[in-house]
């Protein structure tokens, strides 16, 4: 069967495969090919993603590289050269209810500040003033109802002013167009069944038509299949210290009657219900997933066969908590969800970035449910460290080597979504 050949093969057309792919095409003209075994892009967890794009995390490089991806969503025409792309930034602001003294607010609202980032403490009457269908109470709360509860203003709330979400399965579109036009080969319906090495560096791809691909470089952009992928080229995260596994993540949209809810709504992450939520559809939908951790821990045996739907159970707690903080969400209203799948690292919910003991094997897996805000400044760095090409506007400052598969897990108070 017949070889082709390319300076780069991709594997994965999801929002991190594109965003790669972008970042060096824009950069030099050497040929790159992305191989999607889906119809389409964006079928993984990007499909299912719900894309905010917040920037506070608890280590400042990890702030730096939501805030450089942020810079790229917002200015989403410039930055792919689509003059009316699909996807839109929605400028709604991040709302941090986790009850949180002042002094600890002060710290993250210092931090974030410092890395140059909009943020503000709000006091309960003026988070209030700006969304009064929010209740301001952060007490923690019977989640099954069964117990009376009593609210009580939290006194202050920290506020990214610049943040927001995105639309992925656009973007993904938006990025195919871009990478095409670059002169990116990308392949639908295609699949990588083997990766050949040779003399312990990087050789070439297999695929499932029998046809192959000889490379120097290929990029494991597979998400949740990630394992599985670099099993093909006898790699494996276990010895380099991580366990990468498909986390079943479930999503819930509920109706928003807006003659009952009056926005406007921001992106919020509440710790006393445990929820994450923000507008959807244009305004007809609440969007909703959990921040604990307990609700990342079912691992897909096969990320080809899972439950995308929600479980009863899981939904019945989440819209309870909901209405701990809109009081005014009327019980009646359309509730429905679909559950996607982070690619989680076990060990310390950030990503493993960039080149491995494995000459020409690269990695960018991992991202445990906030990759989707990432995938700009991830580009930048697998293709800075691809081309060696001066970094440019559309660049992270973050060091990739923060991400490194060689580093040590990164210290953190819990290991959920929000680390
Ligand atoms: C429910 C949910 C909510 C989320 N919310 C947010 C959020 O609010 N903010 C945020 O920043 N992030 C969020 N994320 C995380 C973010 O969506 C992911 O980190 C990101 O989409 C991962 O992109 P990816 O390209 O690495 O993986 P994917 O999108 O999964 O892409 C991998 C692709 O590889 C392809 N593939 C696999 N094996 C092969 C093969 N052998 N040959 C060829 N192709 C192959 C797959 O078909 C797939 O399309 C969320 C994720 C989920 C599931």
């Amino acid at each position: 069967m017949s070889r082709d050949r390319a300076d780069v093969v991709i594997v994965g057309g999801g929002i991190m495969g594109l965003s790669i792919a972008h970042q060096i095409a824009r950069r030099d003209a050497r040929r790159i090919v992305l191989l999607e075994k889906a119809l389409n892009v964006g079928e993984g967890s990007t499909g299912a993603s719900c894309a905010i794009l917040r920037q506070r995390y608890t280590h400042p490089e990890a702030i730096t590289m939501a805030r450089d991806g942020l810079r790229a969503h917002r200015n989403w025409a410039k930055y792919t050269g689509i003059a009316q792309p699909r996807a839109r930034f929605h400028h709604t602001g991040v709302l941090w209810m986790m009850g949180e003294t002042p002094a600890a607010i002060e710290r993250s609202r210092a931090t974030m500040a410092g890395l140059g980032i909009g943020v503000e403490v709000l006091d309960a009457a003026e988070m209030r003033r700006r969304f009064p269908a929010l209740s301001a109470c952060n007490r923690p709360f019977d989640l099954t109802g069964a117990t009376e509860h009593e609210c009580a203003d939290h006194p202050s709330f920290l506020f990214e002013t610049e943040s927001g979400f995105f639309d992925p399965v656009s973007a993904a579109q938006d990025l195919l167009e871009a990478v095409r036009a670059e002169g990116v080969e990308v392949r639908l319906r295609t699949k990588v069944t083997g990766i050949r090495t040779a003399g312990g560096r990087i050789a070439g791809v297999d695929l499932a038509d029998g046809t192959g691909i000889d490379t120097p470089v290929v990029v494991n952009t597979a998400g949740p299949w990630a394992p599985q992928v670099a099993r093909m080229a006898g790699f494996d995260y276990k010895t380099h210290g991580w366990t990468i596994r498909p986390i079943r993540a479930q999503v819930i949209y509920r109706e928003w009657p807006r003659d009952a809810v009056p926005g406007p709504l921001p992106v919020v992450a509440d710790s006393s219900g445990g929820i994450y939520f923000r507008p959807e559809a244009g305004g007809q939908q609440i969007l909703m997933g959990s921040i604990r951790e307990e609700d990342e821990q079912e691992v897909v045996a096969d990320p080809d066969v899972f439950n995308g739907n929600i479980d009863a159970a899981f939904r019945d707690v989440k819209i309870h908590a909901l209405h701990h903080r809109i009081p005014a969400l009327p019980y009646r209203g359309q509730v429905t969800g679909v559950a996607g799948m982070y690619d989680m690292n076990i060990e310390d919910v950030h990503a493993v970035i960039g080149p491995t003991s494995l000459e020409g094997f690269i990695v960018a897996n991992g991202f445990s449910g906030h990759g989707f805000k990432e995938s700009p400044a991830v580009g930048s760095m697998v293709a800075r460290h691809l081309t060696g090409a001066a970094p440019d506007e559309w660049d992270t400052e973050a060091p990739m080597e923060f991400f490194s598969i060689e580093r040590s897990p990164i210290v953190l108070h819990e290991k959920a979504v929000l680390a």
